[in-house]
This record gives C-alpha cells, sequence and structure tokens, in this order.
C-alpha cells in the first residue's frame, strides 16, 4: 500500500503528469492560506508536495487565504508536523513558484490526492535541516537516528560505503589480493596499546583480547600462501580518550608476499591515486619521501604538515656563541638523543615571515604555556625590525642576540619584519615542543591551506628509515617503534646482528624497514617490511627485554610459524576513518563513523558501557574491586 514508484530525489520534468507514490519525513510545513506545501524527504533527496484541495474552501466556507479549519486533503495534511513519516500519492506537476535550483528535484512539485500517515512522531529533539548551529554533540549522539537523517550525515553515510567499494575495486578486483576474515575474540599482541579484554566463561580465569590489529594473523596468512591479504576490520585499542581517536575503529589491512620495501610502497601508491582519483577526481601526484630524522629535524615531528614552511633549524653552534643564559643552560645539558646529535641539549628555532606584525605580545606569551606543556622551559622571542642605522632585534635577548645576528640572518634567512622563536633544551625536548609550536604558529598566521575537500592542496607524504627502537621515558626500556614484528632496514642487516642488550648506542641506530603514508599532517597508513627469519625474530625480543620464556609464552605460535617456511612479506594499514575524514572534510572523527563513542567511550544512545549483573559476574567468576570514590560535596 506504500510501496513508492520514485525516491525523494529522482522526480525530475521529465515526470511532469505521472502519478507517482513518494515515502519519506516531512521535512517542512508552510501553510500559505490556500495551499499548504511539504517538503518530502528521504536519503535521496527533496521534493516539494502541494496539498491544495480544501473541502470546506471548495464549498464556500471560506475565501481563500481565510483562516479556517482545513479539510480534504489539506485538512489531512493540517495534522502533520515535521518528521513525521508519511506515504502520499499524487501527480507530478512544473513547480508553481517557479524552480528551485537548490534542488535536484526543484523544477517540479507532486500534487498530493493521497495521503497516508505511516508513523506519527514525537516532537523531536532537534530537526535534520537545522541550518547553521547544531545541538551540542552529546544531543546528537543520543538521538544518533535523527542526526543521521540530517543530509551531510546522510553524505557522509554513503561515502563511506562508496569508499569501501574503492577499496575492494583496487585491491581484489586489480590486484588479486584476498579478503580474509581474522577473529575478533583473540590474544594479546604487543602493538603498544592497552587492551580490551573479554573474559571466557569455559575457562574460567582466562580472557580473549580484541585485536588491536590483525597484524600477526595476517603475516601467518603469509605464511600459509595467501600472497595477498586484504581485510577491511575492525581494530580496538583502549587508550586515554582523545579527540581524535575512537577505542573502536576500522583499518584496511594489508599485507604481500615475496614483496621488499620498493614493490610495496608502489602498491600502496597506486591505492592512494585510485583511491582519491575514484572518490574526488583527484590525480595525485608522485609522493615524496622523507627521512624520519628529516621530518624530526626539519618539521619536529614524525608527521610533519609539508603544505606550509616554518621549518625549524638548529642553531645550537651559533647559540654557542652569545651569553644568552636560556642558551647556556640548555647546550650544557647532555644529549638524551646520541644518534641525532652531538654530545649536548640544542637550540632550535623557527622564523616567522612577517610575525612582527602578525605575533601579537599576547599571542606569543602563550607559546610559552605550550612548550612548558612539553616540557621546555619556555619560548624566547625576538622581533628582527627594520631602523635606520640598520635592522635590529627588539627584545629582552635582544642585546645576546646582537653579537650573532649575522649568522642568525644568514643560517634563517631572516629579514626585517620577521620574529625569530627559540626553543632551549635535550634533543628531545626541544625537537617535541618547538614542533607543535610549528603547528601552533601556523594557525596563528593562517598560513595552512583549508583541507583538501574545499580546494586546498593535499600533501601525501612517505616518511621512511624509522629509528627501530625507542626508549620508553617511563620504563627506560627499549619499545619497537613500529612493533616488534618490523625488519631492519635490508642494509642494517650486519649492524643489527652485531647489537647486543646492554649497547644502547648501536640499538638507537639501527634502522628498521618500516614507512608511513602522511597527509596534511595527519598519519593515514602505517606499515613496515617484516621478519621473516625466526632468529631475528627472536633477536628482537631479546634487544626489547623478553626472555626465551616470556617470548615462547607470548610468541611461540608465531616463531613456530616462521620457522616453517614463512615467505619474505611486508605490509602496511591504513586508517579507514581517517581517509573518510580527509575525504568528506571533516576534523570530527565521530562524524564519519554512524554510531561512535565519545571521547570517554561511551555510546550515549544505548548507554554502553553498563553494568554487568551479579549472575553475569558470577558466571564468569568475576568480582569487582571498584569502589565508587567518595562524593566530594
Ligand atoms: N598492524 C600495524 C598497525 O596497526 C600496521 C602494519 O604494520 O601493517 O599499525
Amino acid at each position: 500500500m506504500f510501496t513508492r514508484t520514485h525516491t525523494c530525489g529522482e522526480l525530475r520534468a521529465s515526470h511532469i503528469g505521472q502519478t507517482v507514490r513518494l515515502n519519506g519525513w516531512v521535512n517542512s510545513y508552510r501553510d500559505h492560506g490556500n495551499l499548504i506545501f511539504i517538503d518530502l524527504r528521504d536519503r535521496y533527496g527533496v521534493t516539494q508536495l502541494v496539498f491544495d484541495t480544501d473541502d470546506a474552501k471548495n464549498a464556500g466556507a471560506a475565501d481563500a487565504g481565510d483562516k479556517h479549519a482545513h479539510t480534504g486533503m489539506m485538512g489531512a495534511a493540517d495534522k502533520l508536523r515535521n518528521e513525521d513519516v508519511i506515504s502520499v500519492e499524487g501527480t507530478v506537476r512544473i513547480r508553481s513558484g517557479g524552480e528551485n535550483p537548490k534542488l535536484d528535484t526543484g523544477k517540479v512539485e507532486v500534487v498530493v490526492t493521497s495521503l497516508v500517515l505511516l508513523n506519527k512522531t514525537e516532537n523531536p529533539p532537534f530537526l535534520p535541516d537545522v541550518i547553521g548551529t547544531l545541538p551540542n554533540e552529546e544531543v546528537r549522539l543520543k538521538y544518533r537516528y535523527i542526526d543521521l537523517r540530517r543530509p551531510a550525515m546522510q553524505k557522509i553515510v554513503s561515502t563511506r560505503s562508496k569508499a569501501l567499494q574503492s577499496v575492494r575495486k583496487y585491491f581484489v578486483d586489480a590486484n588479486m589480493f584476498t579478503e580474509v576474515e581474522t577473529p575478533v575474540l583473540y590474544k594479546s599482541t604487543p602493538e603498544g596499546a592497552r587492551e580490551f579484554l573479554v573474559p571466557c566463561r569455559n575457562v574460567p580465569g582466562s580472557f580473549y583480547a580484541l585485536p588491536q590489529s590483525p597484524q600477526l594473523f595476517k603475516q601467518i596468512l603469509m605464511v600459509s600462501g595467501c600472497d595477498r591479504y586484504l581485510q577491511i576490520c575492525r581494530c580496538f585499542r583502549d587508550e586515554d580518550p582523545r579527540a581524535d581517536r575512537q577505542a573502536e575503529f576500522t583499518q584496511i589491512d594489508l599485507e604481500m608476499s615475496f614483496v621488499r620495501r620498493e614493490h610495496i610502497m608502489t602498491m600502496m601508491e597506486g591505492f592512494v591515486r585510485h583511491f582519491w582519483k575514484d572518490m574526488l577526481g583527484y590525480d595525485v601526484p608522485p609522493m615524496q619521501r622523507m627521512t624520519y630524522r628529516n621530518a624530526m629535524e626539519t618539521y619536529g615531528i614524525d608527521r610533519p604538515d609539508t603544505r606550509y614552511g616554518l621549518h625549524i633549524t638548529d642553531i645550537s653552534e651559533i647559540a654557542a656563541k652569545t651569553d644568552f643564559k636560556v642558551f647556556r643552560d640548555a647546550l650544557a645539558k647532555g644529549a638524551d638523543r646520541p644518534r641525532f646529535n652531538s654530545k649536548r641539549g640544542v637550540v632550535k628555532a623557527i622564523r616567522v615571515p612577517g610575525g612582527a606584525e602578525k605575533l601579537t605580545r599576547k599571542i606569543t606569551d602563550g607559546y610559552s604555556d605550550l612548550a612548558k606543556r612539553f616540557g621546555a622551559g619556555g619560548v624566547a622571542t625576538a622581533k628582527y625590525i627594520a631602523d635606520p642605522a640598520g635592522a635590529k632585534f627588539d627584545t629582552g635577548c635582544a642585546k645576546f642576540l646582537e653579537p650573532i645576528k649575522a649568522e642568525l640572518v644568514a643560517a634563517l634567512g631572516l629579514e626585517p619584519g620577521d620574529t625569530l622563536l627559540f626553543i632551549a633544551d635535550t634533543y628531545s625536548v626541544a625537537t617535541k615542543a618547538i614542533g607543535e609550536l610549528r603547528q601552533q604558529v601556523a594557525r596563528d598566521t593562517n598560513v595552512v591551506p583549508k583541507p583538501g575537500a574545499e580546494g586546498g592542496p593535499w600533501n601525501f607524504l612517505w616518511v621512511i628509515d624509522f629509528p627501530m627502537f625507542e626508549k620508553n621515558k617511563d620504563t627506560g626500556k627499549w619499545i619497537a617503534m613500529h612493533h616488534p614484528f618490523t625488519a631492519p632496514r635490508d642494509d642494517q642487516r650486519d649492524l643489527f646482528v652485531s647489537a647486543s642488550v646492554d649497547d644502547d648506542d648501536t640499538i638507537e641506530s639501527i634502522v628498521s624497514a618500516g614507512y608511513d603514508i602522511v597527509l596534511n599532517g595527519s598519519e593515514i597508513a602505517g606499515g613496515s617490511v617484516r621478519i621473516h627469519d625466526r632468529d631475528v625474530q627472536s633477536k628482537v625480543f631479546q634487544l626489547l627485554g623478553l626472555t626465551p620464556e616470556q617470548a615462547k609464552e607470548k610468541f611461540s605460535f608465531l616463531l613456530e610459524a616462521l620457522s616453517f617456511g614463512a615467505p619474505p612479506h611486508a605490509g602496511i594499514a591504513f586508517g579507514f576513518d581517517r581517509l573518510i575524514m580527509h575525504i568528506c572534510g571533516t576534523d570530527n572523527i565521530r562524524d564519519v563513523i554512524a554510531f561512535p563513542k565519545t571521547q570517554v567511550g561511551a555510546d550515549l544512545m544505548t548507554r554502553a558501557p553498563s553494568a554487568a549483573t551479579p549472575a553475569q559476574l558470577k558466571d564468569l567468576f568475576i568480582a569487582s574491586t571498584w569502589t565508587p570514590e567518595p562524593s566530594k560535596a
């Protein structure tokens, strides 16, 4: 009885004169006295409906335009409110009020002859056709089904679906990848994040872990001869809340056999090119490559946004020639990354073109707070200004900078009107802090182009040659920079073999065969050539401080698999949600996930997570040790 003949986005001038049936939600309602207009909405679009028969009016009970209770079709329409679900039948005609160029269906309207109310709505907490400010996100998440009715959200949902097809087109249809599903109830693997545990009722006291990624399964699939694997999979990481993360997220997970770094990078670059062309019609140019070290030195971060300059320069040598205490104290600090710098602390600088005007005192004062958040003492600021007697510095530290002025001008390309920002500390602290400062300065001086969806440049970049290991600041122990299954770069084999557990310098200097793809300052993919040799894998575990017993306990299945004919293999995983964020031009990860969680991991609609009943806990042999915090009241 309500089978539709067309969707609400379908009718055009060519349908004029046809009898049609449409279903959808009442998007808006306008009573013009002698006519009622309703915009009917479904996922495909909006169509204007007209209700023009009013029995009372036709019987001469009132003149057009008079206020009276409508009867007939207008009477039925009169009872409708926004978001009621209706089915209508009527005739398509040319739009009476003239074309609405904003709608695809804007040339026509449907004069309704029959109306069925399929479901009446309660007064909705907000309307999907909200223009301008949206209700706050909590309301949107609680009533996600209404939020998803918004055309902008519908568009993201269908873009995501199209993206899934595009991924499969490239990998499965064009490049012979096989889609394989790996378990969600899994065993702990160390990829850095905390895991979600699932108690196993049948084996009391034991737990599954939800996979942080299917890393070991995909490697073992290579041992099984799968050759090229794809999985668009859900991964779980129980990390501390962060605005741009979800505990549950989607990866495009890939692995290939019989390849080295170049092969897999070519295949993945091909995917990026295919995907951007397919989704946005954009031709991605050949991707630049940057070493990790270069990224850290020039941008202070391993996922640099290369859409703008504001490069970082190490001016330690020059800074050593002044008596400025801030510089002196920093240089006297020891080296915390011997491989990356000499045996002392560093002074790093950014030249901000035109900064003397653009960066107010208020802004630069805030920079010291930012630097402090990343462990540095603060930021020294110097304006370089024009002067009849020659350009000069004009801040508190000016007198210390004057003697090294010529060298700073030469090293940084300083011009009158620029501002210099300095951070002086140990290598790691100064690098991290000035990398963050650079991003803030870019925002403050408006040099970041709008995201690609609005026409700004897409800057794709490979970052390669990561260190294999880094020291965990808290525990002082070595950890794998990517994950412990990443191989040393081909030419590092001898260095790797020579490394012993207590030889920090050598361990730190081994370069891995890992690679990341960075887009406009966000990491969209990361992967590596894997270790396929059992002995190499055992040695990595050893350097990471695992005893042979611990390695066996945790990874015997992997070591065993590697010893039964593992081919050389390599892989990568793309963050699917991130890709969609870029394609849709949003910086809110929750916008690209149909049912996301809040920053603290709550689903506001279903109210997950929730307490388990005592009976459930008893079944699982679990007792909670949690006690509510005493109320502060
Ligand atoms: N498993 C890795 C990750 O989730 C990706 C990879 O190395 O393929 O980051």
